[in-house]
């Protein structure tokens, strides 16, 4: 692959992550181009500058109301275009770019499962909780111990019960 090509796929994944929603140092962060040049092309696409605020950093909003099944139908989605774009690139393909598309489709994954974007979580959150769980053990998948579906649960969380199944509980006692 030669330079010009990788540059222009970095900033191709770019503009799909900004289109997303994601702020630019995010971007930066997984695209490996410049915050410089992120945030360039952030005002050129939404003409307006990217948010520069701190990132969202609390892991109990993953877990607040719908958020957990949400959260986890992102994972889910996120752990499958990881297996599957690692799968297809060949050992010359930069890691660099790969990550910010594995976030890229992903988050295309999620919306459409959820049904569009205005009633999927915003990506930068997203982006968090990805990295939250690939770097410590604070966040882990379980089975919810009545209906055995996979969760994203706090590691302290044991004999997780998922709200549904916490409701039906409610309702039939
Ligand atoms: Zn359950």
């Amino acid at each position: 692959m030669q330079l010009d090509d990788l540059f222009d796929e970095q900033k191709q994944i770019a503009g799909v992550l900004i289109k997303q929603g994601a702020r630019a140092v995010i971007v930066s962060h997984e695209t490996g181009l410049a915050a410089a040049v992120t945030r360039r092309l952030y005002k050129h696409l939404k003409k307006e500058p990217s948010p520069s605020g701190l990132l969202p950093d609390s892991i109990e909003y993953f877990f607040s109301g719908q958020n957990r099944t949400h959260s986890s139908a992102f994972w889910r989605c996120y752990k499958a275009a990881q297996a599957s774009i690692t799968k297809h690139a060949t050992e010359t393909k930069p890691k660099l770019p790969m990550r910010g598309k594995i976030l890229a489709v992903a988050y295309d994954h999620y919306q459409r499962i959820c049904g569009g974007a205005q009633h999927a979580l915003p990506i930068d959150r997203m982006w968090h909780l990805t990295r939250v769980v690939r770097s410590n053990d604070q966040i882990i998948e379980a089975q919810c111990r009545v209906c055995s579906a996979v969760y994203l649960t706090r590691n302290y969380e044991t004999g997780f019960v998922c709200e549904r199944c916490e409701e039906n509980s409610r309702t039939t006692k």
